[in-house]
């Protein structure tokens, strides 16, 4: 069985306030791709990694993996405007017998091999696809403009990380079709009908957006 993982690192992180793109924006002394990037090498349960960088950064990626001797790492692809696209783009890479595809964002670097294992497992199971979560401890409110115009039950919400683990062939249908607005992998599966659980994500994958996230992260590591 192979397990293939699409790291997703094409983002320009405008947020970040840093010139350059958020994977090769330093965190401690290398480019923050190299965290996540390194643990999915390192993982027992991925066979080979498929990154996805801003168009122009192809190159210094697989620089960046050899000299990590992230041997897993086998292509580096120019992403998209979106992440779905960058996702597409990274997924053309992976053969067609590849029977569980991992994706997981580049911004999320403190991935365990715990983690990975929670949501590759329930794929043994029948179920299409896993995605980590977290419950919401903040009561959720819905707003326009500066009013509140309500407030949410919160016990059906729960707000999703990555890695997000699929079967191969699912995730590649459901990529083959309208990426319409989807900013996860899991909500084009399920829109397609696909059985989607969720279980424990980790505090520690929090996405870094802001300066501020990258401090936080760094004394973590
Ligand atoms: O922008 P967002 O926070 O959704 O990004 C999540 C992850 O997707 C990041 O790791 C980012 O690098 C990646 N991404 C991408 N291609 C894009 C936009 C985001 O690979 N066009």
């Amino acid at each position: 069985m192979s397990v293939w993982a699409l790291l997703m690192a094409a983002g320009t992180g405008e947020r970040l306030g840093e010139e350059l793109p958020k994977a090769f924006v330093r965190l401690g002394q290398l480019p923050l791709l190299a965290e996540p990037l390194r643990r999915l090498d390192d993982s027992r349960w991925i066979d080979a990694i498929v990154m996805a960088v801003p168009p122009g950064w192809e190159e210094p990626a697989i620089l960046l993996a050899e000299e990590l001797s992230a041997t897993k790492a086998v292509a580096s692809v120019a992403g998209g405007a979106t992440r779905a696209e960058s996702v597409r783009a990274a997924l053309a890479e992976v053969p067609e017998e590849a029977l569980i595809v991992l994706v997981h964002d580049a911004a999320r670097p403190l991935v365990t091999d715990e983690v990975i294992e929670r949501v590759v497992a329930p794929l043994l199971h029948g179920w299409d696809g896993v995605v980590p979560a977290l419950p919401l401890v903040d009561t959720i409110k819905t707003v326009a403009g500066d009013a509140i115009t309500g407030t949410m039950t919160r016990e059906p919400l729960v707000a999703a990380q990555t890695p997000q683990a699929f079967s191969g062939p699912v995730l590649r249908a459901a990529y083959a079709g309208d990426l319409g607005s989807a900013t996860d992998c899991s909500s084009l599966v399920e829109s397609r009908g696909g059985k989607v659980r969720w279980v424990e994500g980790d505090p520690r994958l929090m996405k870094v957006t802001t300066a501020a996230d990258l401090q936080l992260v760094s004394t973590w590591l």
